[in-house]
């Protein structure tokens, strides 16, 4: 009999993968199913990236290559972190991984052990804590509410650290709010961080692009907090590149070099043709990414406007990312076909089984009010969707 390992079987599946599976098991069986439940941009990689692969390939770019990245991949990084962060981080301070996913498991791994805190504000990205989990961590949660735009005071990062306290994993802007912590914020916080120099911060910023509220701020442009902040990015959101797989980080030389001893053991380095396809995207300006986040705009704006429509509905108005988390705690104890809603996880499968969409529960992110949309879809779907969801809300008394 096959036994599992204690670590397995403390650590939840992520739910945002597990409903779009699901979804994708409806579908497959005829179902209507309309998916808003995987963050993943509609679309396509932009040509000039692909072409980019296409080269590398053709000149044998095929074999293994160096563990945190080729060197004018990791230089592509350091201008770009330059050109859109004003963070400076030389070459040796980057490691891109096979995703940003990879990239937040080898810093965790490389700094958390048995009992150390890690400070998570919620809501927060599913696999944050499972990640924290499998290096036997203890998640700390922070909770911040929609009536604090879903983000985390100052006050309440220095009332949660500790002695045992190693880690803070956050991001902005948020999945699965949308939050966007400004350059003002972001100050306040180094405030905080700053008293407390063995404390490391995660500040995961792939959404980095997909922000309506104007200039993007990095934690570690601050310098007096750049030795405690990890920078994560990616090119999956930005660049609709999710399935190319690759994240990068910038940080302080030690950690940089722990991340690489790592990921030399589990996977080498990411794929050599994805990592020329990104050094192409990285170099291109961002301003041609205008148009995309032009559409997420238009399709946030139809999202919260039909939500609008519904009754007992509260939602903040997300400044980034393509999710609107809104609080739906108002239909808790209303029934259907005598079956009773009684938290967040039910809505969701209510809405899949009555409404055919799919979206995730809030519990999966920490808040056990609401309930994620990813608007990541074009604003026909997203119509049909809010009009299923607005019918069968209705249906509930
Ligand atoms: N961080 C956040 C906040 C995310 O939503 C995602 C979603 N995929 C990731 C990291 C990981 O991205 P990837 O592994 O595709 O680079
Ligand atoms: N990050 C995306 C999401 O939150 C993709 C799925 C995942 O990696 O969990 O839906």
């Amino acid at each position: 009999m096959i036994e599992l390992s204690e670590r397995l079987k403390t650590m939840e599946e992520s739910a945002t993968i597990a409903m779009a599976q699901k979804s994708r098991e409806l579908k497959a069986k005829g179902l209507d199913v309309i998916s808003l439940s995987l963050g993943e941009p509609d679309f396509h990689t932009p040509q000039f990236i692909k072409e980019a692969a296409i080269d590398a390939m053709n000149n044998n770019f095929t074999s293994y290559t160096p563990v945190p990245g080729y060197l004018d991949l990791r230089e592509a990084i350091a201008e770009k972190f330059k050109r859109d962060n004003n963070i400076n981080y030389t070459p040796e301070q980057i490691v891109a991984s096979t995703g940003a996913k990879q990239s937040i498991a080898n810093v965790v791994l490389s700094l958390v052990g048995k009992g150390d805190e890690v400070i998570i504000p919620a809501p927060f990205w599913v696999s944050y804590i499972e990640i924290v989990k499998v290096a036997e961590g203890k998640p700390v949660i922070v909770n911040a509410g929609i009536e604090s735009d879903f983000k985390i005071t100052p006050q309440q990062l220095e009332e949660a650290i500790t002695s045992k306290t190693k880690l803070m994993i956050f991001s902005s802007p948020c999945n699965p709010t949308g939050s966007v912590y400004s350059k003002e914020e972001l100050r306040a916080l180094a405030d905080v961080i700053k008293k407390h120099p063995k404390l490391v911060v995660i500040s995961d910023e792939i959404y980095e692009h997909i922000n309506f509220s104007g200039a993007h701020a990095s934690l570690a442009q601050f310098e007096d907090v750049y030795e405690q902040v990890v920078t994560v990015n990616g090119v999956s959101k930005a660049w609709a590149m999710t399935g190319w797989r690759l994240g990068y980080i910038g940080a302080p030389l030690e950690i940089a070099k722990a991340c690489s001893k790592i990921q030399g053991q589990f996977t080498s380095a990411p794929c050599s043709i994805t990592q020329k396809a990104t050094i192409a995207a990285l170099k291109a300006d961002p301003s041609v990414l205008k148009d995309m986040i032009h559409a997420f705009k238009s399709r946030r704006e139809l999202v919260l406007n039909k939500l609008k429509e519904i009754k007992g509905i509260k939602t903040n108005t997300p400044e980034g990312a393509f999710y609107v988390f809104p609080d739906v705690s108002a239909f808790f104890g209303k029934s259907f076909q005598g079956e009773t809603i009684k938290n967040a996880n039910d809505l969701a499968m209510f809405l899949l089984n009555e409404a055919h969409v799919a979206l995730v529960t809030g519990e999966a992110f920490g808040d056990k009010n609401c309930i994620r949309i990813s608007y990541a879809a074009s604003e026909e779907t997203l119509k049909e969707a809010m009009k299923r969801i607005k019918s069968a809300l209705e249906k509930l008394n």
